[in-house]
């Protein structure tokens, strides 16, 4: 090797030792006499020292060499005058008796930093050396950690690892699918899998009982700060197992990451159904790293002549516990946090709960005090809370109220990034409609069994049926959900019925995975996790950018190879197809 040490390993005990280190120039500093260097690898920086007094035109040299220079360096390990108690290997420097430059660098066009001056297009178009930087590099570290536990995890478990295609057929439910045009059969397309789904249900009729795969999928949609065109699932899924079976069996594997990567340990993970998360939070992925539940209003308010809350379909709030001290400004604020267009309420109705026991509120016209010291019990509030309520259509009203909940969580410190809540959300509803299509669509995926008790309902009442569906919430983040599984062809014929789906059409794009439930499908279900997700959420980043190698940007480009690109005509003749002139 070129080396005898990395540049992360040098201590006070090495010293009088001659070394060989190999690594990047992070930075260099002439101080007249002498000349220093911080030499980077992957492991860390070790700071190489030349004197003007001892060797001169080494001293000289070392002075022409820039940033991101390649060196490799032989010299012996003394005791630093200046120690750096920051750095692992602070203690100690190089005095340097030879350098070979390994290769020269142009200078960086940002700087290689935790604090890069660097735009994000910009690093993402040299994203090689965004990822010099320890702080991209230590989140791709801890992705490494957490596929490798989450390996062993399931390996300690009886699960096999088993690969699935990349090359598989289009079914257009659910995201939009990635296509690939066939040269071999032309006019005809694969489609890159959304997931594995079929396959790993094949697996289970196959009679492998315990799969997983870290795999790759891909769905063609508009992308946001948590989601890529490409993204990792840890994908599994098990036979002769209940729901129950399920989730302690993935709960093992969380708490198993939660410990091993993050040194975090959680205890039992609460369980709430979809109904009660809709309910007390407004969304079906509670941040329940604080309270603050919904306080629903309408027994209370209406008939008071206040149109607005007499109009609503429903009227909802929280309780802001000590900020009763809001000053106008910072009430004008909420008001108008909750009337952006994303969030969309009309306005917004505050009481405050003073601290000498009396109240005021926004609507101080239709409701005395005697009145508002009701909705104050509803909310079982006390002097300095602010009460927050919202009104309007039911749904809508819950999601701006959601929202309304986080911002005041983030004002209150409530959801700090090293606090960890994880939970289940359980019993989504099977189906939900769709007011554009006319129609249902799966609200997990066609193959997700309805709980046996609410079947009779899908021809009466479809949208009240239960799934045995669950999802992993962390800090209000899904981080993975999944599903028992339809195993029987009759009733999964009923489902794609359901759905709207044609005998014929079912047969065309499932038909494979129909028949074989005619040879001894065993119950199975199964879950998958986003690892991008996962990974952010462990390493407190909103982004799951940060925690990927070679990411995408927002219009979903490759910024770096400058992908997508044009084919050349030879490329397009070869797969016979024909591009529509722009207009
Ligand atoms: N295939 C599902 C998904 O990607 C997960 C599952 O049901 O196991 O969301």
């Amino acid at each position: 090797m070129l080396r005898t040490h990395t540049c992360g390993e040098l201590t006070i005990k090495n010293a009088g030792e001659k070394v060989t280190l190999c690594g990047w120039i992070q930075r260099s500093r002439d101080l007249g006499g002498m000349t220093f260097i911080d030499l980077r690898d992957r492991y860390g920086i070790t700071q190489l020292a030349f004197n003007m007094d001892g060797n001169a035109a080494l001293c000289e040299k070392a002075r022409t060499l820039g940033r991101e220079f390649v060196l490799q360096t032989s010299g012996t390990v003394i005791e630093r005058s200046n120690k750096n108690p920051k750095m692992p290997t602070g203690d100690i420097e190089i005095l340097v008796e030879n350098i070979i430059v390994l290769n020269e660098s142009k200078l960086p066009p940002f700087t290689i930093e935790d604090n890069s001056d660097g735009g994000e297009e910009l690093r993402m178009k040299y994203r090689y050396l965004d990822l010099r930087r320890t702080v991209v590099k230590k989140n791709l570290e801890l992705r490494h950690k957490l596929s490798a536990e989450t390996r062993n995890y399931l390996n300690s478990q009886n699960f096999i690892e088993v690969e699935t295609p990349y090359l598989i057929k289009s079914t257009p439910e659910g995201a939009r699918d990635f296509v690939v045009p066939s040269r071999m059969n032309q006019g005809e397309f694969y489609a890159l899998p959304q997931s594995p789904q079929t396959f790993k249900q094949l697996l289970m009729i196959a009679g492998y009982d315990r799969y997983y795969q870290l795999v790759r999928c891909f769905r063609d949609e508009d992308l946001r700060a948590d989601r890529q065109p490409e993204f990792t699932q840890i994908d599994c899924e098990m036979s002769f197992i209940t729901q129950e079976d399920i989730l302690n069996t993935f709960e093992g594997l969380a708490k198993h990451l939660f410990t091993t990567v993050i040194n975090y340990p959680v205890k039992e993970f609460p369980r709430i159904s979809y109904a009660d998360a809709m309910k007390l939070y407004g969304s079906d992925k509670p941040d329940i790293r604080f309270g603050m539940k919904f306080v629903e209003l309408n027994t209370v308010v209406k008939g008071k002549n206040f149109k607005v809350f007499d109009d609503a379909e429903l009227v909802v709030g929280i309780c802001a516990e000590g900020c009763g001290e809001y000053s106008r400004k910072q009430l004008d604020e909420l008001t108008e946090f909750v009337k952006r267009p994303q969030i969309g309420a009309n306005g917004l109705v505050y009481v405050k709960y003073n601290s000498d026991g009396t109240l005021k509120s926004s609507v101080d016209k239709f409701y005395n005090e005697e009145e508002l010291k009701k909705w104050a019990e509803a909310f079982n509030a006390k002097p300095g809370d602010l009460l927050l309520v919202l009104a309007g259509k039911e749904e809508k009203t819950r999601k701006a109220l959601c929202e309304l909940r986080l911002e005041i969580g983030n004002r209150l410190g409530f959801r700090k990034s090293n606090v960890f809540a994880p939970l289940w959300v359980i019993d989504f509803p099977l189906l939900e409609w769709d007011e554009e299509t006319n129609r249902f669509y799966a609200k997990h995926h066609p193959f997700t069994s309805p709980k046996p008790e609410d079947i009779p309902m899908l021809d009466t009442n479809p949208v009240d049926v239960r799934a045995n569906a669950y999802d992993l919430v962390i800090n209000g983040v899904e981080i993975g959900g999944g599903s028992i599984r339809i195993y029987d062809k009759e009733l999964q014929k009923k489902m794609f019925k359901t759905l709207g789906f044609t005998d014929e059409l079912a047969q065309s794009q499932f038909g494979y995975l129909m028949n074989a439930f005619e040879y001894g499908a065993p119950p199975h279900g199964g879950i998958a996790f986003g690892v991008d997700r996962w990974c952010a959420v462990f390493g407190g980043s909103e982004s799951i950018r940060d925690f990927i190698a070679f990411p995408k940007n927002n219009a979903g480009r490759d910024v770096m190879a400058d992908a997508p690109s044009v084919l050349s005509q030879q490329q397009l003749d070869e797969l016979n197809l024909i591009l529509k002139q722009k207009a």
